[in-house]
């Protein structure tokens, strides 16, 4: 464990009503945080002007007071020594960060499109992304940011990452070769939209954010916020990702899934009932007697 104050934090993206998985990553990154002592932050993660709404992020925190989820710093309007909490209003940060990260001499302008990217025979990553094949990168690196003419996204050269090794505290040690894995970083698109890697990195250090709580299907981004870190020269938290819920047909919850989404379990549950139910689902009890959040607080382990 971290020493000092453990804060954890939940960090949805409001492109939604919250479905049954958004609540299971609140309620475990919420008794992780708690049942070692320490605060529990919500951060909005709105970067996406096109999917993101402020009302969702308003039914959001009803949800979570609902669930009786409450959170010690951030929101929408959060006031605290780290805010503002919603990452469309730290873009100046970002900014900050990026300048930091172009000082490296590991940052390179890329014209390269989606549709390109798609045409090339590069390989693909685990999340079916193409991993970058190179094509805007200087011969040498590193080399001196040059500001280009026109827009044009930001990549970070992952090759000096070498081997990144992290102990995960549910998957276990896990190792990767960025260049490999993943290739080159994208850190600012040519839209000027910041991407999910640079903020959440920036965010959760500048947040004093000491341990990640979060569904396996951001066990891959790990590697990738390690090496940011290190170039910032922050400490990484610690992480733990927990296995996705699925449907009965097998497939991972989605929002599609209406029936799971907040305002139907709302319409069938009790806060008690849904905090038994993703009990249970967690693995924290062999039945969905209900219960509250803090009565979880003995049972939570994360074997
Ligand atoms: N905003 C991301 C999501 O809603 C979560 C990011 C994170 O927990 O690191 O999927």
């Amino acid at each position: 464990m971290s020493e000092g104050r453990v804060k954890g934090r939940f960090a949805p993206s409001p492109s939604g009503r919250m479905h049954l998985g958004n609540a299971m990553a609140a309620l475990l990154s919420w008794l992780s945080a708690k049942s070692r002592g320490g605060e529990w932050l919500l951060r909005i993660e709105d970067l996406d002007p096109q999917r993101c709404r402020r009302e969702y992020a308003r039914l959001l925190e009803d949800d979570l007071h609902w669930l009786g989820l409450d959170w010690d710093e951030g929101g929408v309007d959060g006031i605290g020594p780290s805010g503002p909490y919603c990452q469309s209003e730290r873009s100046d940060i970002y900014e900050a960060a990026l300048e930091r990260l172009k000082a490296t001499g590991l940052c390179y302008p890329c014209t390269c499109t989606r549709a390109e990217l798609r045409a090339t025979q590069a390989p693909h990553a685990s999340d079916g992304t193409v991993i970058y094949p190179g094509t805007c990168r200087p011969a040498v690196m590193p080399a001196p940011w040059h500001e280009p003419t026109r827009p044009c996204a930001v990549r970070l050269a992952v090759d000096s990452a070498g081997e990144i090794t992290f102990t995960d505290r549910r998957c276990g040690p896990r190792r990767s070769v960025l260049a490999r894995d993943c290739g080159d970083i994208v850190l600012r698109r040519a839209d000027g939209a910041w991407a999910y890697q640079l903020a959440v990195v920036v965010d959760d250090a500048l947040m004093g954010v000491t341990e990640v709580v979060r569904g396996e299907d951001l066990l891959d981004s790990v590697a990738r916020q390690i090496y940011l870190y290190r170039l910032l020269g922050a400490e990484p938290p610690e992480w733990s990702h927990f296995p996705l819920l699925c449907a009965p047909d097998g497939r991972r919850l989605s929002k599609r899934d209406s029936s799971e989404a907040m305002d139907s379990l709302r319409a069938r549950y009790t806060p008690a009932q849904l905090i038994g139910r993703l009990a249970r689902l967690a693995g924290l009890r062999p039945d969905d007697e209900p219960c509250s959040p803090a009565d979880l607080l003995q049972l939570y382990t994360e074997q």
